[in-house]
C-alpha cells in the first residue's frame, strides 16, 4: 500500500505517518527528516539544504526527488510506504508516478488533512513553546515569520498538487482539526482499518 499524506505544515502528517507505519507495517518516509538527518551529518545535500529549509523555502526538487527514488527501492518499502511531505511540488508529483510506474506500483491513496490557518499558527506557536519548555532547541523553520513563509509557500506550490491527484480519483480529505485519535479513525477508514479481512479487498474476500 503506497499513501501519500498531504496537507499544509502542521497539520499532523507527521504523528499520523507514524500511526499508519505502526499500524500497517509499512515505512514511514518523511523528506523532511531525511534532510534534517542530512543536515545533522553534515553531508553534501544537508549542506545544499540548510538555508533553504532555515528560510521556510522548498529545497529542490532533484535533491527530493533523488533522496526518494534511492529510498523506496530499499527492502523496508516492499510492502508499501507512506509518505509525509512528499511530494511538494506539481513536479515531485509527476516524478513519483514515473518511479512507481516503472515498478508498476502506483499511489493507492492521497489523504488531505484539512486544518485552518488559524489553527495551524496555534499549533506551531504550541510546538515552539513546549520546545522551549522541555529546554529542546525550537526548529529554526518554526519562528512565526518563517512558519508564515512556509505556508505561502504551501499555498503557491504543493496545493497545486491537488488537482493533479484529483484527475486520478485518489483524493480522500479528512478532518484535522479535529483531536488526533478521531483523525486516525477517519484515516483508518479510507484505509480499512488495519485489520486483515477489514481492507477494502477484504471486505469482499471475507465471509
Ligand atoms: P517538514 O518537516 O516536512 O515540514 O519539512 C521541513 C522543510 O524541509 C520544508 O520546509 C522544506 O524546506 C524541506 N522539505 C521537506 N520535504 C520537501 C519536499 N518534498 N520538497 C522540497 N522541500 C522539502
Amino acid at each position: 500500500m503506497i499513501v501519500v499524506l498531504f496537507g499544509p505544515p502542521a497539520s499532523g502528517k507527521g504523528t499520523q505517518a507514524k500511526r499508519i507505519h505502526e499500524k500497517y507495517a509499512i515505512a514511514h518516509l518523511s523528506t523532511g527528516d531525511m534532510l534534517r538527518a542530512a543536515i545533522a551529518q553534515g553531508t553534501e545535500i544537508g549542506k545544499r539544504a540548510k538555508a533553504i529549509m532555515d528560510e521556510g523555502k522548498l529545497v529542490p526538487d532533484e535533491i527530493v526527488v533523488g533522496i526518494i527514488a534511492e529510498r523506496i527501492g530499499q527492502a523496508d518499502c516492499a510492502k508499501g510506504f507512506v509518505l509525509d511531505g512528499f511530494p511538494r511540488t506539481v513536479n515531485q508529483a509527476k516524478a513519483l508516478d514515473g518511479m512507481l510506474t516503472g515498478k508498476n506500483l502506483g499511489v493507492d491513496h492521497v489523504i488531505v488533512m484539512e486544518v485552518n490557518e488559524a489553527e495551524l499558527i496555534k499549533r506551531v506557536e504550541n510546538r515552539a513553546s513546549e520546545a522551549r519548555r522541555n529546554g529542546e532547541p525550537v526548529r529554526p523553520d518554526d519562528d512565526p515569520e518563517t512558519f508564515k513563509k512556509r505556508l505561502a509557500v504551501y499555498k503557491a506550490e504543493t496545493a497545486p498538487i491537488l488537482p493533479y491527484y484529483e484527475a486520478q480519483k485518489k483524493i480522500r480529505r479528512v478532518d484535522g482539526m479535529r483531536p488526533i485519535d478521531e483523525v486516525t479513525a477517519q484515516i483508518d477508514a479510507v484505509l480499512g482499518g488495519g485489520k486483515p479481512g477489514k481492507s477494502w479487498l477484504g471486505k469482499w474476500l471475507t465471509p
